[in-house]
């Protein structure tokens, strides 16, 4: 049998009518980068996630970039980050022209330790983005505390958690904007690249807006220079058929984990990814952890069982950070996961022999 990481043409299959049609249409209009499917995703995804402004663009990395150069960032300016993420959330400091300061993560959650937060600002901290990794919100209402009392502005990086809750409050809602991927893995995924930032900040949203758009908003004005980072119609008119499906889809995933861990408590050596009372998880990914790793990996691999690394090295301690010289010793936590985690198949799509599949040789191998 074969169970891959995710089935992205299946899920492909179940919607390809709408998907074909709205594909079709978008070329009869030649809309092909922004135009009226890009307005129509704006404005859904706005009313989905409950926030005032949504402003598309290229992809979530740009997301990051352009709502980092309106929020504020200047040379030398420091900007705390998880020490366990995709690089998109540091890179993007570094390329706005400040410095990423890395946190060390929570042992449970694997987001950034509210803990470890404060000992990390200094006179030139000017934000922290937190990152709702894996699906599950970070500890926001600490984190809103923090970045108030020392007047810190907050980018939530929702790349992996659409729909994601912190105290029954929809995630990308807490700070001062959020950004999304809509990277074709990720729970909500274009066919190709794209991405958002949203904030209930009127002012904001059209700085960002005009950022990303060569620095003006009506052609010819140009008030800044900017950048070119733009929707396609193509992508905008296949997330709107994907809009209509991903509370469904969410539901799924969440149905998936729940058998997961049901079925798979108390294996020794096995541990299962925990979920903070206070959040609504919606499973990106699937995360365990054992000592046995590789090995457990190369076995699944052998069973026809596809899994991924999320992620092998922590920032930190990526060849791109080498010249802050870290230590494993400065976070201790996302250097002790790096060798330990393994993200196993969840996707909605998965049929439940499959999972059953993926549970029995999980026992057979822990036992
Ligand atoms: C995917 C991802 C991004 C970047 O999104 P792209 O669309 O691939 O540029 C940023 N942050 C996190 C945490 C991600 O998982």
């Amino acid at each position: 049998m074969k169970l891959p990481f995710q089935n992205l043409h299946k899920q492909y299959l179940s919607i390809k009518e709408d998907i074909d049609i709205a594909i079709e249409e978008t070329i009869s209009n030649s809309s092909f980068v922004r135009g009226k499917a890009v307005d129509k995703f704006e404005e859904s995804f706005s009313k989905l996630i409950g926030v005032k402004n949504t402003i598309s663009c290229g992809n979530g990395t740009d997301a990051l970039y352009i709502a980092m150069k309106q929020l504020g960032v200047s040379s030398g300016d420091e900007v705390i980050v998880p020490a366990h993420s995709w690089i998109s959330t540091s890179e993007t400091v570094t390329q706005a022209g400040g410095v990423p300061i890395f946190c060390d993560i929570d042992n449970e959650t694997f987001t950034i330790d509210v803990n470890k937060i404060e000992e990390k600002i200094t006179k030139n901290t000017v934000g922290i983005i937190p990152v709702h990794l894996f699906g599950q919100s970070a500890n926001m209402s600490s984190i809103m505390k923090i970045a108030d009392k020392y007047n810190l502005w907050v980018l939530e990086d929702c790349a992996q958690a659409i729909l994601a809750k912190h105290k029954n409050k929809m995630i990308g809602t807490f700070g001062d904007a959020a950004t999304f991927s809509f990277y074709p893995g990720k729970n909500l995924g274009a066919m190709g690249d794209a991405g958002a930032i949203i904030t209930n900040n009127d002012s904001l949203a059209s700085s960002m807006a005009s950022y990303a758009r060569h620095g003006g908003l009506m052609k010819g004005s140009h008030e800044i220079e900017g950048i070119n980072s733009r929707m396609d119609g193509i992508q905008a008119s296949i997330l709107n058929v994907k809009l209509q499906h991903i509370e469904k889809w969410t539901i799924r995933r969440r149905e998936v984990a729940d058998v997961l861990l049901k079925k798979l408590d108390g294996l020794h050596g096995l541990k299962l990814p925990s979920t903070d009372e206070h959040n609504e998880h919606v499973w990106h990914l699937f995360v365990i952890e054992t000592n046995t790793r590789d090995d457990l990996r190369k076995y699944l691999d052998e069973k026809g069982i596809s899994t991924v690394i999320n992620y092998p090295v922590a920032l930190p301690f990526l060849e791109a950070y080498r010249r802050f010289n870290h230590l494993p010793s400065d976070f201790p936590i996302a250097h002790k996961k790096q060798s330990r985690i393994l993200s196993l198949p969840l996707f909605p799509e998965i049929e439940d022999y499959e999972i059953e599949y993926l549970i029995d040789t999980l026992k057979n191998y822990f036992t």
